[in-house]
């Protein structure tokens, strides 16, 4: 559920109607609700209480704008970062160092020194190279790298090729198969506490079925190190469920998450670690924006929206589904093309889809767009980027600035030895 609803006739972002928003701040602009958020991060928790001693780690790479940061640390999440300014931006929220998990394939040894400086509770190790680098870092600085090792399980998550991460031939963790002599060798050294083991086999996942395969060569395999002596106290079951884009899609509760998390790491004895993203965030936004033109088309009309693909990549990226909906709806219905400014035919939100009618100067918004939205923004085409507002009851905030094409412009230089004489 969230918290963008109409009332008289009207869309509503809580208690802030839509139009109003974009008469002050102006389109596109990426819309929060806060107690969507809240409800999101309240709603995960109590799905993975069921199977016991966790920790939240909110993956901010998401939505890593610091208004919605701090909503998560007053929650009680920490974060999972994956790179240095994630990093930055999670203590900047006021995260505690101690509740932060480092992940990431290519952390470089400045990010990993960053981290250990920073005291970050949880790194979590892709290679066993970094590994290694890692301990040696920490021990020359006396100090001690906590640290899990993060498992390819190999499983096939039943999501998009591009969000799949867990299956043998990706780029993330070690093989499963490997992964208890890499442990061996890591355990012991100095600098370097190996407390466990992590997983994240993709995003948007629809179905259970593959976490629990993964959970299950999880356990076995923490079974096998346990047996040789390591002490094993955390392990990281990652992210990755998915959420509804389409009216009516049902999606894997976090309560059933949960239920099926306390039945498989029944007797494992550990603190759980979760990395939530797309679920706290992806239904707790919205992308507002105005119909240019209504332009003839072939077979169907073109509704050209002033977003565009450097707004909301998803759609370009991964043929992405968002609801489009206008924010004053008339009751009848059209079928139409939607694209965006942008000079790629890339840059088209939808073909031949039905929805609300709109003519040129309709607000409309593009729903479940809070998490790998504004984000993933770009300036192409040179474009502003694309500012963010955060709702909370009747009021409301920009809590990230559009940036015009002239300020971007500003951080170029062109040297004087292309000066014509
Ligand atoms: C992206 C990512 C997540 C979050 O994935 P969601 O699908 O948004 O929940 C968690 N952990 C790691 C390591 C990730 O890379």
């Amino acid at each position: 559920m969230d918290h963008f609803q109409l009332r008289n006739g009207e869309l509503y972002a809580e208690d802030v109607p839509l139009s109003r928003i974009a008469a002050e701040v102006g389109t596109p602009v990426y819309v929060y609700s806060r107690a969507t958020f809240e409800r999101h991060a309240r709603a995960f928790r109590a799905g993975m209480e069921r199977a016991g001693r966790v920790h939240l780690a909110y993956a901010i790479k998401a939505n890593p704008n610091l208004a919605v940061l701090r909503v998560m640390a007053n929650e009680g999440y920490g974060a999972d970062v994956v790179s240095g300014g994630e990093m930055a931006r999670a203590l900047a929220a006021g995260m505690p160092a101690s509740g932060i998990v480092f992940s990431g394939v290519g952390k470089t040894p400045a990010e990993l020194t960053k981290g250990l400086e920073a005291g970050i509770g949880q790194f979590n190790i892709e290679l066993e190279e970094e590994g290694e680098v890692l301990a040696a870092l920490a021990a020359a600085r006396g100090l001690t790298a906590s640290a899990v090792l993060r498992v390819n399980p190999d499983v096939d998550a039943g999501t998009h090729a591009k969000i799949s991460t867990g299956r043998k031939e990706n780029k993330f963790g070690v093989p499963v198969d490997q992964a208890a002599a890499i442990f061996a060798r890591l355990a012991g050294r100095p600098g370097l506490r190996l407390r466990g083991v992590a997983i994240h086999i993709g995003s948007q996942l629809q179905s259970l079925e593959p976490l629990e395969a993964a959970y299950r060569r999880i356990g076995a395999l923490v079974a096998e190190l346990r047996a040789a002596g390591h002490v094993i106290d955390r392990i990281d079951l990652g992210g990755g469920l998915g959420v509804p884009y389409q009216p009516g899609a049902v999606y894997p509760t976090p309560d059933a998450l949960g239920e099926m998390t306390a039945r498989v790491t029944a007797g494992w004895d550990v603190e759980l670690m979760f990395e939530p993203g797309r679920v706290i965030a992806g239904n707790a936004g919205i992308l507002l924006t105005r119909v240019i033109w209504v332009k003839p088309g072939v077979v169907h009309p073109y509704i050209i929206v002033d977003a565009a693909m450097n707004d909301l990549a998803r759609p370009a990226l991964y043929d992405a589904y968002h609801h489009f909906e206008a924010v004053r709806p008339a009751g009848d219905r059209m079928i139409a093309n939607i694209a965006g400014p942008v000079c790629e035919s890339g840059d088209t939100f939808a073909m031949a889809r039905e929805i609300d009618r709109v003519v040129s100067g309709d607000l409309a918004i593009f729903r479940t767009a809070g998490a790998y939205g504004a984000t993933m923004a770009s300036t192409y085409n040179s474009r502003p980027l694309v500012p963010e507002v955060m709702v909370d009851g009747d009021r409301y905030a920009v809590v990230a600035d559009r940036i015009s094409a002239e300020t971007i412009m500003h951080a170029e230089r062109v040297p004087d030895w292309l000066d014509r004489v």
